[in-house]
């Protein structure tokens, strides 16, 4: 018995996420922003009842269409909404996932999860390949690495919601881009605190740039496979 719970506990093998478990962390996340209305569906499913839970997926006016922001009355701190939104579409999707397929491993519920705002996205010169990224471009992807680095842990802890709790508590959008910053220009990324778009580049005087995307690993940051391609290279 205690190996089973060695195995279960320790090396994270057998740990799961329900849909009642994935259903009680977003409540708590609509609660805390005062989603009143989307909080009180989901109160109805938390004791792990689905049927009828994904008929308010899909069509006008659905929980797919939730933004939550300050301009939507929510109550929360503006560096708060990347990590807001992320966390509520990685959520919903992890409620829709095990609804249908029952419990999930950590690998399973962030492969549910997809891959929106995974990349860093900034902008580049397609003519001298000048790259620059913004605090707010930073601060987002943040948030999408540390909601995946939550779901993993608090799935493989078998503590979700107090990992998500956690993540909320600690969030610090200065830091985050801090954290970042330096990760981003050792891949040659530049920073700038101007957010708006950049053109022209202030490297080369080209107006010929574009949005730009990079993805992240061990190495730091890599130009994505999606970009558009730079001029003599
Ligand atoms: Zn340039």
């Amino acid at each position: 018995m205690i190996y089973k719970w060695v195995e279960d506990t320790m090396f994270g093998r057998k740990m799961k996420i329900s849909f009642s478990q994935a259903v009680e962390a977003t409540h708590w996340l609509l609660i805390t922003v005062g989603e009143r209305q989307w909080a009180g569906y989901f109160a109805k499913h938390r004791n792990g009842q689905t049927d009828g839970f994904r008929s308010v997926y899909g069509g006008m006016g659905s929980f797919n269409d939730l933004i939550i922001c300050r301009a939507n009355k929510h109550q929360i701190e503006t560096n708060h909404e990347p990590l807001a939104n992320q966390l509520l579409g990685s959520l919903s999707s992890i409620c829709y996932a095990t609804s249908l397929r029952g419990d999930l491993t950590a690998p399973e519920a962030l492969e549910a999860c997809g891959t929106v705002g995974h990349e860093l996205e900034g902008c580049r010169c397609r003519e001298c390949g000048h790259s620059q990224v913004s605090p707010a471009d930073l601060n987002a992807f943040a948030a999408y690495y540390d909601v995946a680095m939550a779901i993993q842990s608090g799935i493989t802890n078998g503590a979700f919601l107090e990992s998500i709790q956690t993540l909320w508590a600690r969030f610090d959008s200065d830091d985050n881009v801090s954290r970042f910053r330096l990760n981003a220009e050792r891949s040659g990324i530049s920073f700038s605190e101007n957010t708006g778009w950049m053109s022209p580049c202030p490297k080369c005087g080209s107006a010929d740039t574009c949005v730009y995307r990079w993805d992240f690993d061990v190495r730091g940051f890599t130009p994505s496979k999606d970009n558009l391609a730079m001029k003599n290279r």
